[in-house]
């Protein structure tokens, strides 16, 4: 290729990487001889049989290697090798354009995005270069990204972000952050940013809930960095969001399944045990609960007489039984062992509003419970108890209530008893 063309080739192509792009270039030294370089060899590859666009692929690495990292100057190729097809009146030589073009610009790409540290020349990469970057970096990041105004309007959503929300990502410029948060999270969310980085430094750490467009919640974990604005340009936020929806699920489940019983889906002893403690602490000096404990009769004979699968049924009948007599819903009904149930009573219980529990717990059991085909007459024994919810341990207050139950066996069974301050009563006493 003669000299002139070829330098009259790379002055076209550096006029278009100018004029194509957004910021205002030199060419510098290394640049008019790159681009004469890259010239003669998109010639030769042109050429070449067979066609090799690999050709335009080490060209497309050696415009960023000398520091050409904007997008325009791989596509800018165009206008030289649009020239060396018309020299070439070849039919296929317009084909050749277009891959040799895309050749260039995935190797100007890969190179970009592979090999950063060779692209920033000496300390201060430029501006072209790390917006660049950052663009790819963003364009691909796994988390979703947010930047905005402090007022939460957000003026860049990455593709990540548009996902989460079930929105295209140019879609969520300029609304703001707090219409896709749930409204129930919005407040402790603004609590958590005012702490974080109301004194206009640092990061502050979120998990909140994220409606998407089509309704759907995802849970994500959200960072937000305040960075303060400089050249003129205002403060702004960095979002960055985790969407955690599965790992909460997980959790949410195995709180569930430590605080429940598999067999009937009740509270189990754990969580009996921290709702009467919570009472406790939370409810004031004068606030008293009740207990009523209750264990099946004879439940022994129903697993010995008709096998265990029976007996998970008739527990799970119970239960069911016991759920739909208890009307309020406040109070917690628990499965804490074998045949043994617990209802707790919550503030104000007195003995008129325990005994109506007792007797509403005995009565759901009057009519049998059917098995296949079995028609199983059940009944239970309780005993009950009423203390000052913060007077004594929940352990104690079981206890207590254990002794009354085993009143109420011996005295027949069927029946509940009552365990008050030092001595044991019956209903018949209240009544
Ligand atoms: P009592 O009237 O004195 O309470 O007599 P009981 O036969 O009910 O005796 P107890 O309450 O001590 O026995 C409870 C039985 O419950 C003992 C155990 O074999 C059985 N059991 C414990 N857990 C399960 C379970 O998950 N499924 C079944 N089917 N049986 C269980
Ligand atoms: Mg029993």
């Amino acid at each position: 290729m003669e000299d002139l063309e070829r330098a009259s080739l790379a002055a076209l192509w550096w006029q278009h990487i100018v004029s194509d792009g957004d910021a205002p270039l030199s060419a510098g030294e290394v640049v008019p001889q790159v681009l004469a370089d890259s010239v003669e060899e998109l010639s030769t590859g042109f050429d070449a049989e067979p066609f090799d666009a690999a050709v335009g692929e080490r060209v497309g690495a050696a415009l960023v290697a000398a520091g050409l990292v904007m997008a325009a100057a791989p596509t800018a190729a165009v206008h030289p090798l649009r020239r060396l097809a018309e020299a070439r009146h070849d039919p296929q030589a317009q084909h050749r354009v277009s891959t040799m073009l895309s050749a260039v610009v995935r190797g100007h790409r890969d190179k970009a995005i592979t090999v950063p540290s060779t692209i920033v020349r000496g300390d201060h990469p430029s501006h072209a270069v790390t917006e660049r970057l950052l663009r790819v970096a963003l364009d691909n990041a796994a988390v979703a990204v947010a930047i905005g105004d402090l007022d939460g309007t957000v003026r860049y959503a990455n593709p990540a972000l548009g996902e989460l929300l079930g929105v295209p990502p140019d879609a969520l410029h300029t609304v703001s952050v707090f219409d896709f948060t749930h409204p129930d999270d919005v407040d402790d969310a603004n609590a958590a940013f005012l702490d974080g980085i109301g004194d206009r430094s640092g990061t502050a750490r979120v998990e909140c809930r994220m409606v998407r467009t089509d309704g759907r919640i995802r849970w994500a974990s959200v960072a937000v960095t305040y960075v303060p604005g400089s050249d003129g340009h205002p403060d702004t936020f960095v979002a960055v969001a985790e969407d955690v929806t599965e790992r909460r699920r997980l959790q949410d489940e195995l709180h569930w399944q430590s605080r429940h019983d598999v067999l009937t889906g009740l509270a189990n002893r754990r969580l009996l045990m921290e709702r009467i403690a919570n009472i406790g602490t939370s409810a004031g000096p004068d606030a008293r609960i009740g207990l009523c404990f209750a264990d099946i009769d004879h439940f022994k004979h129903i697993n010995d007489r008709y096998g265990h699968a029976v007996g998970d049924e008739v527990l799970t009948a119970v239960a069911h039984r016991l759920q739909t007599s208890v009307v309020d819903d406040e109070h917690t009904i628990a499965r804490i062992g074998g045949d043994e149930f617990v209802v707790l009573v919550t503030p104000p219980a007195d003995d008129a509003r325990v005994a109506e529990v007792a007797d509403a717990l005995l009565s759901s059991l009057t009519t049998p419970i059917v098995v296949g085909p079995h028609t199983l007459p059940v009944s239970l024994s309780i005993g009950v108890v009423i203390a000052d919810a913060s007077s004594r341990p929940a352990t104690t207050l079981l206890d207590h209530a254990d002794s009354a139950l085993y009143r109420a066996k011996a005295d027949g069974r069927d029946r509940w008893a009552f365990r008050g301050a030092g001595t044991d009563i019956g209903p018949s006493d209240l009544r």
